[in-house]
């Protein structure tokens, strides 16, 4: 396939160079070996009996093994299978048996998990720590007939919004998405990564790891711990970096960040969620370049780039569309909304995902006429930068009036006693729904000092009619705030 073509001319160009750095355990990787380790492991899938479109698993935490089955896959038409090792058990068998893997490879600390589950399909489990030691390579040539459009990799996405679906990335997709974030970027192979955010998750797999290791740069991969993540930055002299806000959030709190001045970074980018102000904020005042990045796991996931120096003059924007990518914003009616107007956001373009594994319905929903329906709000200044407004699933309807959460969020997380703050509608009998907002606090504030708070900017229909203060709000698996589960919350609370 292309991408392995890709992958093949890029070894040959910097076989002796780093490829990945394991900062938990000090182990690295060249290019040559990373290659080779790939190449041992197709053989062994081929030895398994793993024939084009069959699927092969993993369960690890960050780890060269990522590298290795999505690198093996790709040379032998199998499909990668990341599996999310927070997930409670039954959701855990839910995704198995959805897309039923030959192979499931395990980090040991999460046999008990496996066990359970793999009873009752029939599928081969393979140590992580230990296979590429037992494997003798025969270096098979093997060469199976890949296409473009074949499907190389599922990525469940996190729920947020339901049961979680299979996204299938095409080899192309995968590839295409690289491509146009190593040109839209400007990445080369002068550039570190660190990945800690999961690679079961796009974002630790495609956002930067996979760009940077094509074109010929470094990642080091590590699991998150605020402190430690900064200083692998410094240590490493990482120049690009993906966090979620709520990594950021835990990141600017420590001392080293608050010393360091990052000679060697490029741009810190914040990704899969919106990004409270206070975030760009600590950036801005110590002249870091910060940028917040939008995506998708059905869009590559990356389609947007702001340069850093118009993240502070654009506050909250993602920036214009990248190189080779469509971005259309369309009303209620179809039609391509006027600047400042509000849409749903459109994408087209190759880093599309091919379809959802076993969901035809929600294929045919999401994806029409080559464009993927993102479900999220969003509109366009007048200069062409995007803004996005949230979820559309969000959005509050209050007595007629449309309310986005964020707009409100983003000014309660202004006020310097407010630590983070979460907006959604709850059913009411009087208004349709009603704003409700949850707060977690820095410092002691009433019911009646957050409702002034909000009306000095909110007008009346926006400011929330209930509060709720709460000691942290609820994350999903990649650090997310779990709406779903603050509706639910109360729901419950009122039963
Ligand atoms: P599910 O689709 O199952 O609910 P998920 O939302 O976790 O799971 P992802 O592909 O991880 O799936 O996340 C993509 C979503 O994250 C986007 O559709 C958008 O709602 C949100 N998102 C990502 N970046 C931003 C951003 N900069 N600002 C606001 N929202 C963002």
């Amino acid at each position: 396939s292309d991408i392995n073509n890709w992958f093949k001319s890029r070894v040959n160009l910097t076989p002796g160079d780093i490829a990945i750095i394991d900062s938990c355990t000090n182990n690295s990787w060249t290019y040559e070996q990373l290659y080779r380790r790939s190449e041992q492991l197709a053989d062994y899938f081929v030895s398994k009996g793993i024939k084009k479109g069959d699927r092969v698993a993993l369960l690890a935490p960050n780890h060269i093994s990522y590298f290795d089955f999505l690198f093996a896959s790709m040379k032998i038409g199998a499909i990668f299978v990341p599996l999310n090792w927070r997930l409670a058990d039954a959701e855990l068998d839910y995704i198995i048996k959805d897309c039923e893997p030959k192979i499931i490879g395990i980090d040991l600390s999460f046999k008990d998990k496996i066990d359970e589950i793999s009873t009752s399909i029939d599928t081969t489990v393979i140590d992580t720590n230990n296979y590429i030691s037992n494997l003798q390579s025969r270096i098979s040539g093997i060469n199976a007939e890949i296409k473009e459009t074949d499907p190389l990799a599922i990525i469940y996405t996190g729920g947020t919004t339901g049961k979680p679906k299979g996204v299938v990335l095409s080899n192309r997709s995968i590839l295409w998405n690289a491509l146009n974030t190593i040109t839209s970027w400007g990445l080369s192979n002068e550039d570190t990564t660190l990945t800690c955010l999961p690679m079961f998750h796009t974002g630790g797999l495609n956002v930067l790891s996979l760009p940077i290791l094509l074109v010929g740069g470094k990642v080091v991969i590590s699991n998150f711990d605020a402190e430690k993540a900064v200083n692998d930055l410094i240590t490493y002299k990482c120049t690009v970096v993906l966090f979620v806000p709520t990594m950021y959030h835990m990141i600017i709190q420590t001392e080293v960040f608050q010393k360091s001045n990052f000679p060697d970074m490029k741009v810190f980018v914040s990704g899969g969620a919106p990004c409270p102000h206070k975030i760009y904020r600590a950036f801005s005042e110590k002249g870091i370049p910060f940028r917040e990045g939008y995506g998708l796991t059905e869009a590559g996931p990356n389609n947007f780039y702001i340069d850093p120096e118009d993240t502070f003059v654009k506050l909250g924007s993602v920036g214009k569309p990248m190189l080779f990518n469509e971005i259309k914003i369309i009303t209620d009616n179809g039609v391509e909304a006027d600047s400042d107007v509000v849409g749903e956001l459109l994408l087209r373009g190759n880093h599309s995902f091919e379809f959802y594994w076993n969901k035809p319905i929600e294929t045919n929903e999401t994806i029409i006429d080559g464009w993927v329906h993102t479900g999220d709000l969003a509109k366009k200044d007048k200069d062409g930068y995007v803004y996005i407004v949230g979820r559309k699933k969000d959005m509050i309807i209050t007595g007629g009036e449309n309310v986005y959460p964020l707009e409100v969020e983003h000014w309660l997380e202004s006020h310097k006693d407010i630590d983070e703050a979460s907006v959604i509608g709850l059913p009411d009998d009087k208004w349709g729904e009603i704003v409700a907002a949850f707060i977690v606090l820095k410092n002691e504030m009433n019911e009646s000092e957050l409702e002034s708070y909000c009306k000095k900017k909110l007008t009346r229909y926006k400011v929330p009619k209930v509060f709720y203060v709460l000691d942290e709000l609820p994350k999903t698996h990649v650090g997310k705030i779990n709406k779903k589960s603050l509706k639910e919350g109360i729901t419950l609370r009122k039963d």
